[in-house]
């Protein structure tokens, strides 16, 4: 039972949480021991009542303006992991905020606020060895505890423990770095006596140079520390955390083989990752080809879409700065010339490919990437990959290439060869040209348009695919109708009761609870979130859960059910999460049935 502290805000694995004690601690943040002399801003909140080993000290008396940190063996970083499991500590379930003390191997629910990563300096600075452990103790604890990992931060790595994971951390190695005369930066560590000139303008820093001694070393150490971590907590809340590690953990090796090693842990990071985001993702690296949100979108777009317009011809184009596509100058003369007669894809770096019903969804139309005219050798394999996989299971009978010459091109030729088609390229020059576009609309003529209410139908059943899962479409939509005007449209049944409601902002589906009950009477497995036998009003805590399924991402729609209600909401948290938090809120209501 963790009582003090609560997660409010979640961007990736970081998130904004607070310490309940008498006094909020916002996280991440800088804590330290009672009584520690530390410049900055600092919350000593931290009461170790020290290591166990070898004698057994009298058991603590807690009190709730600190944490007390449990009775603990201290043992080396590298121990065994029989000798660590024979060792393991006992916690005992004190009504105080508690911190445990763990390693990979003795993590687990000791029904602690906090959790001590024990041996941190040794995992911090290797990349596998970082992720390996923090990924470990992060899927071992109950996910409303805060992980602390003490004497390891630095204004430069702080950044990157917090995207990783970390709650809590001290100012120690800072201090310690800064009596020994480096000057700590986001992205150096300087010998002091290498620098002429200060770079920072912090309060240690307001003085001459000649007066700029050691001691004032590690205060300007900690203030840097602190500021980077108000950052992050900017950053979190902005939803735009990974934006600025692509760039800031450029600043040392290890943290770039830390941010690549996470993208590969796929399952943790895609966890933890939420399906919209209001915030734009600036893709700026080619790191960001990688992250777990454009893998998902490939993912979705390769196995959960079905295409439903393959009766007639493809159309790839070029993606468009402005998003939606159809919103573009681009796209309105390929509109023009296509005049609802093929199937529109857009070919994109860093998302793959974006069928036209699915522009709205997130990131697609919510990333802007960095245009140079040239395809780094890593994109077009990546778009090559996605457009491939994609005409796989598709069955157009001709592909239409309205691309430029720049990458675009070269893909298409390197599926064209790998599939065994004939793609057709309508370009000259370039894809607005009168030619061009003459050309385009030469190819479709003969072709007849899809009726409007065909193409709603299946924008509606292609975004339910994306969303709720492979089938979705087919087994909740069959049979609608549609109300509105693209985007804003909803589908309602064959009796005019409404299912559900396209949301413009992020393209996904609301259901309505008629939309709800379908969903969870279909073959299609249901995002279900169990509840104690009570009415929800606004929200749902989650203390209130019973189960949840596994698969719920923080975004997620979902049937939430138990014996006096039934409703449909948005989910705050992860599946996981719900079933292993005390505290906080786990759903955000929509509509609720009392039954
Ligand atoms: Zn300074």
């Amino acid at each position: 039972m963790t009582d003090y502290f609560e997660v409010h805000e979640r961007d990736g694995a970081a998130r904004l949480g607070e310490l309940r004690l008498a006094e909020s601690v916002p996280t991440p943040a800088l804590v330290d021991d009672v009584g520690a002399d530390t410049a900055g801003r600092v919350h000593t909140v931290l009461d170790d009542a020290g290591g166990r080993w070898p004698s057994e000290p009298d058991a603590p008396e807690g009190d709730d303006a600190t944490v007390t940190i449990l009775p603990h063996r201290g043992l080396p970083a590298g121990t065994p992991d029989e000798v660590a499991e024979a060792f393991a500590d006992e916690y005992p379930d004190v009504d105080f905020p508690s911190g445990a003390v763990v390693s990979p191997t003795t993590a687990g629910d000791h029904a602690a606020d906090i959790t001590v990563l024990a041996g941190a300096p040794g995992y911090v600075g290797h990349g596998s060895a970082f992720v390996d452990a923090l990924t470990t103790v992060k899927d071992a604890v109950p996910a409303d505890t805060a992980l602390y990992l003490p004497g390891v931060a630095t204004p430069r790595n702080v950044a990157t423990l917090v995207y990783a994971g970390v709650d809590l951390v001290d100012p120690h190695k800072a201090v310690v770095r800064g009596t020994e005369g480096r000057y700590l930066t986001t992205d150096e560590a300087y010998f002091l006596e290498d620098l002429d000139e200060l770079p920072c303008a912090c309060p240690a820093c307001q003085q001459p140079r000649d007066s700029f001694d050691r001691e004032d070393c590690a205060a300007h150490n900690v203030h840097a520390l602190a500021a980077e971590l108000a950052r992050v907590r900017r950053r979190i809340r902005d939803g735009r955390l990974r934006d600025y590690i692509e760039g800031q953990a450029r600043q040392d090796n290890w943290l770039t083989a830390t941010v690549r090693i996470l993208d590969q842990r796929y399952g943790y990071v895609e966890q933890h990752t939420p399906l919209l985001r209001r915030a734009e993702l600036a893709a700026t690296t080619e790191d960001a080809i990688r992250r777990p949100e454009i893998q998902r979108f490939a993912q979705r777009v390769t196995e959960r879409y079905v295409p439903r317009f393959d009766d007639r011809p493809l159309v790839l184009v070029p993606c468009s700065a402005r998003k939606p596509y159809s919103d573009s100058q681009s796209h309105k003369q390929y509109h023009d010339a296509i005049q609802w007669r093929a199937h529109v894809v857009s070919m994109t770096s860093p998302i793959g490919v974006v069928p036209q019903e699915l522009e709205l969804t997130y990131p697609a139309q919510h990333y802007d990437s960095v245009v140079t005219g040239n395809w780094s050798a890593n994109e077009i394999e990546f778009v090559s990959r996605v457009l491939e996989a994609y005409l796989e299971d598709a069955d157009y009978p001709e592909i239409i290439a309205h691309v430029p010459g720049e990458g675009y091109r070269d893909i298409c030729e390197r599926v064209a060869d790998s599939l065994g088609r004939e793609f057709t390229y309508t370009v000259r020059d370039h894809p607005t040209t009168a030619d061009s576009l003459g050309n385009l609309a030469a190819e479709l003529e003969g072709w007849d348009t899809y009726q409007k209410s065909t193409r709603e139908h299946n924008t509606i059943r292609a975004i339910a695919d994306y969303q709720f899962g492979a089938g979705a479409g087919d087994e909740l939509f069959p049979d609608i109708g549609t109300q509105g005007r693209y985007p804003q449209l909803r589908a309602d049944d064959a009796d005019g009761e409404q299912l559900a409601a396209l949301a413009q902002q992020y393209g996904v589906l609301s259901l309505t609870t008629a939309g709800a009950r379908r969903w969870v009477e279909s073959d299609v497995p249901s995002k279900t979130v169990e509840i104690e036998p009570f009415v929800p009003h606004g929200s749902v805590l989650a203390p209130g859960i019973v189960d949840a399924s596994d698969d719920i991402r923080v975004g997620d729609e979902v049937v939430v059910r138990g014996d006096a209600a039934f409703g449909v909401g948005r989910a705050e948290m992860h599946g996981a999460e719900m079933q292993s938090s005390t505290r906080g809120i786990a759903v955000q209501m929509r509509h609720t049935e009392e039954l």
